[in-house]
């Protein structure tokens, strides 16, 4: 198949461990018609293992881009989809990776929407931290006995998927809204909790998940660029009101 597709979509292993994994994802990478992969403080160079693994898919490794931290491969994301084997605390809206919602895919087809789709260590997985920056979670179905895939066997996977929405004509995109960025997201949360703290609503020592269910709140509106400006224009207000 020799379709191309202009949708940005990086594929970000986050402290990947074993250089063969980061080849073969990069492997897949190609394989599925995609172009980006991006590593966060790898624990390992990139080898001479991982360019055998990766065969030809070399071009995808030399380009990968490595960020020094988790916030920094995330910041200029407005749909960030983290894949995890498990299900965590707080819950997050989540789904499995063959039945994601007719509105997301149609966010992923979009061409001003920037995605993030973030894979765990080999060992550890991703933080209940991290995964609480992500919009969705992604789930790959799998025995309860032993549900964790291996790292490149678990990208393969969701990276078929997403190329079969990126190449299905029947979805549509319906969003015209451009949806602001991660960074502009933690900017708001943080004014907000700023006027919060000031109203003696939130006080951080006593009620710890409060700011982590607003961060929810604020991922799942997935607000643009005009819905952003009233509601930190309206922020400043109440602040100013204040003094
Ligand atoms: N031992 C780790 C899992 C590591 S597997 C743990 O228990 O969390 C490495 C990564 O592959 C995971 O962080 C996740 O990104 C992906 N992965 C593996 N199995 C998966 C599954 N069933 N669903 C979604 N992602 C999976």
């Amino acid at each position: 198949m020799n379709k191309k597709n202009n949708i940005d979509i990086e594929f970000i292993l986050v402290e990947p461990s074993h250089p063969g994994n980061i080849g073969a994802c990069a492997r897949a990478i190609k394989n599925m018609g995609f172009k980006k992969l991006a590593l966060v403080n790898p624990r390992k160079k990139i080898t001479e293992e991982a360019f055998h693994r990766a065969k030809s898919a070399k071009d995808i490794l030399e380009n990968t881009v490595i960020y020094k931290s988790f916030d920094l491969a995330i910041r200029e994301k407005n749909l960030i989809l983290a894949t995890s084997a498990r299900e965590r605390t707080i819950p997050w809206p989540t789904f499995y990776v063959d039945k994601i919602s007719d509105e997301v895919k149609s966010q992923i087809k979009i061409k001003t929407t920037k995605t993030g789709i973030i894979f765990g260590r080999e060992d550890n997985g991703l933080t209940n931290k991290e995964l609480q920056k992500c919009h969705y979670h992604l789930i790959i179905p799998s025995s309860e006995e032993y549900s964790s895939l291996n790292l490149s066997h678990a990208l393969q996977i969701v990276a078929f998927e997403i190329r079969k929405i990126v190449f299905d004509n029947k979805i549509l995109k319906t969003e015209v809204r451009e949806v602001v960025s991660n960074l502009e997201n933690e900017k708001l949360l943080e004014h907000l909790m700023e006027v919060l703290k000031k109203i003696d609503f939130y006080d951080p020592k006593s009620s710890k998940q409060v700011k982590t269910r607003i961060d929810r709140l604020i991922k799942k509106t997935r607000l643009d660029k005009i819905e952003m400006g009233i509601l930190r224009g309206f922020l400043s207000k109440i602040i100013d009101f204040e003094k």
